[in-house]
């Protein structure tokens, strides 16, 4: 497999599958470097819509649509990975996409991405297929409970996905599920979760961006801590597994690796829960607590443009504004050190991510120009 090479050139237009918060920031990184980006998603309301000049409203399925779309960008990238793989191939028979339509099959399918991630020799928690409630018997047996029962596909934010506890009526839980493409994974332990944000370019390069720990309430991300709080040693490893993932996949963009940490009496191992192709609320803290963005980097990647060295400005702790978490925002507005990013939603609805608070920890520094 060998990525496409598109190299832009101020002007050129970017073409974005999704409307949501991702687009939007991926919009606003573009136009910064001179790009212009044109966003497709069905959604009259996207976010994303608000910060382009030109917007395709339609379907995923309308290819008429899709075709005007390809003809309109010069390169094509997504800022979810559920994009339909007839969408995806319309638009690579037309223009570049990046990251490569092929990846999208391993990552949208989380048995296909399990056993891609083992076949590098990286760890997960064990995990079985399950296509009825005899295979769920069987990987019960396999995997032991405690576990997590995942749909295969479509799955995000905890939906789609339950624990089976010993004693549990794996047929009710089978039928609940309504599924017919099911993965069984063991519950993990883990002391904490982190996950690292890489960016690779067509030529190979790879930057991490310091690897992120997270908190999540209620199966959505609330908070993210740049750096997380793990030796060094265990930073390299989580840094070099995302490496390996990008590169196995010939990967050109951003794209973020979720990774459980859990501690025996050998020490603290990863196990890799998640890739995501695209970039990554858990890197949002880019945006203010580094020199470069996730979002920079990601249209620098798909730009064909040099990839960026990211330092970290300091300790940095994003928070998300879910559902009416938004309507405290005058108190984050006000916060020293502080920066809001709101979404443009317009209703607050329980669970929905409405903006983030990005804060940077920098130590002081007396100024001496200050000084009486
Ligand atoms: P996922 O949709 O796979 O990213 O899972 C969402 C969240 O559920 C993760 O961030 C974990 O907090 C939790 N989770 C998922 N899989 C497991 C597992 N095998 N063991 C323990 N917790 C899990």
């Amino acid at each position: 497999m060998t990525a496409v090479q598109v190299t832009l050139k101020p002007g050129d237009t970017i073409g974005i599958l999704g409307g949501g918060q991702l687009g939007r920031m991926l919009a606003l990184a573009a136009a910064r470097l001179g790009l212009r980006c044109q966003v497709f998603s069905p959604d009259p309301d996207s976010p994303a819509f608000d910060v382009v000049q030109h917007a395709t409203c339609a379907e995923y399925a309308d290819v008429e649509a899709l075709e005007l779309f390809a003809a309109d960008v010069d390169v094509v990238t997504y800022e979810f990975e559920n994009v339909p793989a007839a969408s995806a191939l319309i638009l690579a028979a037309r223009r570049p996409v990046l990251p490569a339509r092929g990846i999208l099959e391993t990552t949208q399918d989380r048995l296909a991405e399990k056993d891609f991630v083992t076949s590098l020799g990286i760890a997960t928690a064990p995990y079985a297929d399950v296509t009825s409630v005899e295979t769920l018997h069987a990987a019960v047996a396999k995997v032991g409970l405690p576990a997590v029962i995942k749909t295969r596909r479509f799955g995000y934010d905890g939906k789609g996905q339950r624990i089976i506890r010993d004693g549990d009526d794996l047929a009710q839980v089978w039928d609940e599920l309504a599924t017919r493409a099911a993965i069984l994974e063991g519950f993990v332990p883990f002391e904490r979760e982190i996950s690292v944000i890489a960016a690779r370019s067509h030529d190979g390069q790879v930057e991490c961006f310091d690897v992120t720990e997270n908190e999540h309430s209620d199966h959505i991300l609330k908070t993210s801590r740049a750096p997380a709080s793990i030796s060094d040693d265990l930073a390299a490893q989580a840094r070099d597994i995302a490496e390996r993932i990008a590169t196995a996949l010939d990967y050109v963009g951003v794209l973020a690796v979720e990774m459980f940490v859990v501690s025996d009496a050998s020490g603290p191992r990863l196990l890799v829960n998640e890739i995501a192709p695209r970039v990554h609320n858990s890197g949002h803290w880019t945006l203010d607590g580094a020199s470069i963005s996730q979002f920079e980097q990601h249209i620098r990647a798909i730009a064909g443009w040099p990839l960026g060295k990211p330092v970290r400005h300091g300790a940095v702790t994003m928070t998300n504004l879910i559902g009416h978490d938004v309507d405290d925002v005058s108190h984050w507005l006000t916060l020293p050190g502080a920066t809001v990013h709101l979404y443009g939603k317009g209703h607050a609805r329980r669970g929905r991510k409405m903006g983030h608070v990005t804060q940077v920890h920098v130590a002081h520094v007396e100024n001496p120009t200050n000084k009486p």
